[in-house]
Order: structure tokens, then C-alpha cells, then sequence
């Protein structure tokens, strides 16, 4: 390797730590629980996705173990090659029944289904109204796409009508949101969306990720929250997170799914999942329809942890959802607590620029249903006190 090369990169990982924005993997041994082993300690685990603790329930675990005796592990080639096996139809069927959608596609990962649906359905004519807030998977889909578009305030509906109001010509407008926005724990207004879509004619794209299995009194998302499926012309929604397992998926009318088909570069141009992840994943999602239980649980904990942090006088912003942010401001006060935190046996990540906006340095706490209220007292006494060492209430 080229003495030259290693300097660059040096370089540039100097000044994002002189930045306070260099981010390190950490080493996690074992599986994903309330508890995991972090660098060989074991801590108690409050940055996971794995809202309803599904990602080593031993029912996963034996669907994908079954599948992986029937059908392999890998798929092969693309879906449209030869990799379309029977597992990936079982799971995009039992996602339509569960959603009460027409159809579904499913592609590798939440990442590559906005790519692909966004740059598929949308060009150089069209234009996009984006919040300031969506996942970065939403923003490059939208610059793959090379549609115009613009960003408007987090959930600022008046902003969005003026923006409406004001830009015609275009071949095809859309609206795209993240229906739980993941780092501050919000929700987006669907019903103000919908009704705008609708009054200046335009498509809206929602992105399911923090809220399938978590929103809805089914699970079935925040568009079942507020009753607007049938106003939702593309439902996008991760397989990774409540769910458990790993993939994305598109729901949709039978014909957009038919045009993703043979639009979606990221379905078409990539292996299919592995048949056992898809087995896995439809697995969760039986269990998310028949166990209302588990998100009761989960918003059982979610309520009495937010109400808490609230009272001890944290910035938590206006989390509506399991997730909690705790917003610190500058990054190295972030990650001060955070280290802290850890020293005291808990696992919470400090969000840094660019994930969120400057200044705006946060913990993001995620609450879980298999928590117990002990591990939920333990994280709020260790939170106050550290929280006042640092000045921030
Ligand atoms: C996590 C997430 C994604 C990406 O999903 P993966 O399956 O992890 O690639 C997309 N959108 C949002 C809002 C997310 O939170």
C-alpha cells in the first residue's frame, strides 16, 4: 500500500475526531437481546431497533432453521433470474394480508427499497417534496432519481402547502415522509398529508421503518394510526427493526408493484434475500398479528420511561414513539454521556452531525419490550445523575 494513500485517509480521519464526528465500530459478541455482550461486558442495551425483542425469539430462529433444511441459503440470482423461490412469495403474500395491501415486493434492505422505489418512480421531470428529517436512504434515492425537489421544515404542513401551491409544470409531484422519524422519535401528520396530496394532486410515499409492529392498534403502522392506507400510494416499511429479521418491503397496487418489477434497479440488479431470512421474517410477522400483547409491552415501557425522563427536566424533544432522544447539543457532551452511561453497564449510542442537525447532538434511547421495569428504574437513577454532572438539567 502507498505511503501516500495512508496519509489521506489519516488526514481525514484527523479532522472528523478534531470534529468529534468519528464514528468506531464496537464489537458485540453473542445475540441481540435486553442484554448484550459489549467488548466482553456484559451491558443492558438501549440503542436497539429490536423494539419487540424478536430478533432472537426462538420461533425466528426455527423458521429460518426449517427453511434453511428445505430450501438452502443462498437464492442464486436476481428474483427475475432464478432466485424467486417460495419463501420470498410466502412472505410478500403474508405482508399483503397483514396490511390489507393489494400486493407486495420485497427487496434486501429498507436502504435499497427507497433507492430503488424512489429513482424508479420518479426523474429528471418530476418533483419531490422531501421533510427536512427523512432518512438518509430517502435523500440518496431522491438524488439517484435526479428529480427536482425540495425540503421542507420537519412536519411544517404550511410550508408543504406553499411549496405545493407554488411548483407546477411538473410530470408527477410526490410527497415522501418517514412515518416515525427515527432520531427524534416523532410522527409525521398523515392525515394533513393525505388531504394535501389529494387537494394538489400528488403521490405520497411513507417509509414504515420505526413503525411496523410498533404504530397502529394492529401493528400495522402509522398509516393504520391515523386510517389513511387507502390514501398512501406507496407503502415502504423495514423488516429489521420491530420485525426482527432483515429485508424491506413495498406495498402497494398491483400495478405499481408490477412497474417496481421492472423499474427498481435495486430489486432487479441484486441477488434475492436468502430464502431462510425471508422465512424468519415472515415468522415476525405472524407473530405481530397474533401477539398484540408484545406492543402493549412495549408501550407499557415506552410511556413510563418517557414520562419519567420528562419529569427529571431532559430536552426529549416530542417523542411520541419508543424512541427517546435526550438532546445534549454538542457532540463531545453526547458522547461524554454516552461513555458514561457505559461505565455504569448501560449501552445508549450519542447521535452525531451528519446523522442529525448541528447542535443537535443527542443519546437516543430505545425502549424494548422485553425490558423489565428494574432495567427501566436502573437507566433513569443512572441518566439523572450523570445528566446533572453534565449541566444539562
Ligand atoms: C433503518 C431505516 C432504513 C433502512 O433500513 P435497513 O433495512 O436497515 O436498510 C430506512 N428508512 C428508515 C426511516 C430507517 O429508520
Amino acid at each position: 500500500m502507498d505511503l501516500t494513500t495512508r496519509t489521506i485517509w489519516n488526514e481525514e480521519l484527523a479532522a472528523l475526531e478534531g470534529r468529534g464526528l468519528r464514528r468506531r465500530l464496537r464489537d458485540m459478541t453473542g445475540a441481540q437481546g435486553r442484554k448484550i455482550i459489549l467488548d466482553g461486558k456484559e451491558v443492558l442495551n438501549f440503542c436497539s431497533n429490536n423494539y419487540l425483542g424478536l430478533a432472537d425469539d426462538p420461533r425466528l430462529r426455527e423458521a429460518a432453521v426449517e427453511c434453511i433444511q428445505k430450501e438452502g441459503i443462498g437464492s442464486g440470482a436476481s428474483r427475475l433470474i432464478c432466485g424467486n423461490m417460495a419463501a420470498h412469495r410466502e412472505l410478500e403474500a403474508a405482508i399483503a394480508r397483514f396490511k390489507g395491501a393489494e400486493s407486495c415486493l420485497i427487496f434486501s434492505t429498507g436502504y435499497m427499497a427507497n433507492v430503488g422505489i424512489i429513482s424508479g418512480v420518479f426523474g429528471r421531470d418530476d418533483m419531490i417534496f422531501c421533510d427536512r428529517l427523512n432518512h438518509a436512504s430517502i435523500v440518496d434515492g431522491i438524488i439517484l432519481s435526479q428529480a427536482k425537489f425540495k425540503r421542507y421544515p420537519h412536519n411544517d404542513m404550511e410550508a408543504l402547502e406553499e411549496m405545493l401551491r407554488t411548483t407546477t409544470g411538473f410530470r408527477r409531484r410526490g410527497i415522501i415522509t418517514d412515518s416515525v422519524f427515527s432520531m427524534d422519535g416523532d410522527i409525521a401528520p398523515l392525515d394533513k398529508i393525505t388531504e394535501l396530496a389529494r387537494k394538489y394532486d400528488c403521490l405520497v410515499m411513507i417509509d414504515e421503518a420505526h413503525a411496523l409492529g410498533v404504530m397502529g392498534k394492529n401493528g400495522k403502522g402509522l398509516a393504520e394510526h391515523f386510517g389513511v392506507e387507502d390514501r398512501i400510494d406507496i407503502q415502504m416499511g423495514t423488516l429489521s427493526k420491530a420485525a426482527g429479521s432483515f429485508g424491506a418491503y413495498c406495498c402497494g397496487s398491483k400495478e405499481l408493484i408490477e412497474f417496481l418489477v421492472n423499474k427498481a434497479r435495486s430489486f432487479i440488479y441484486t441477488t434475492a434475500l436468502p430464502p431462510a431470512v425471508a422465512a424468519s421474517a415472515r415468522k415476525a410477522i405472524e407473530i405481530i398479528r397474533d401477539e398484540p400483547a408484545l406492543r402493549q409491552k412495549l408501550w407499557a415501557n415506552a410511556d413510563y420511561f418517557k414520562k419519567a425522563i420528562a419529569a427529571s427536566g431532559f430536552n426529549t424533544l416530542f417523542c411520541e414513539t419508543p424512541i427517546l432522544p435526550i438532546v445534549a447539543g454538542e457532540s463531545a457532551v453526547a458522547v461524554e454521556f454516552s461513555k458514561r452511561l457505559l461505565e455504569q453497564g448501560i449501552f445508549v449510542s450519542a447521535i452525531r452531525p451528519p446523522t442529525v442537525p448541528r447542535n443537535t447532538a443527542r443519546l437516543r434511547l430505545t425502549v424494548m419490550a422485553t425490558h423489565t421495569r428494574g432495567d427501566l428504574d436502573y437507566v433513569l437513577r443512572k441518566l439523572e445523575v450523570t445528566g446533572r454532572d453534565l449541566n444539562l438539567i
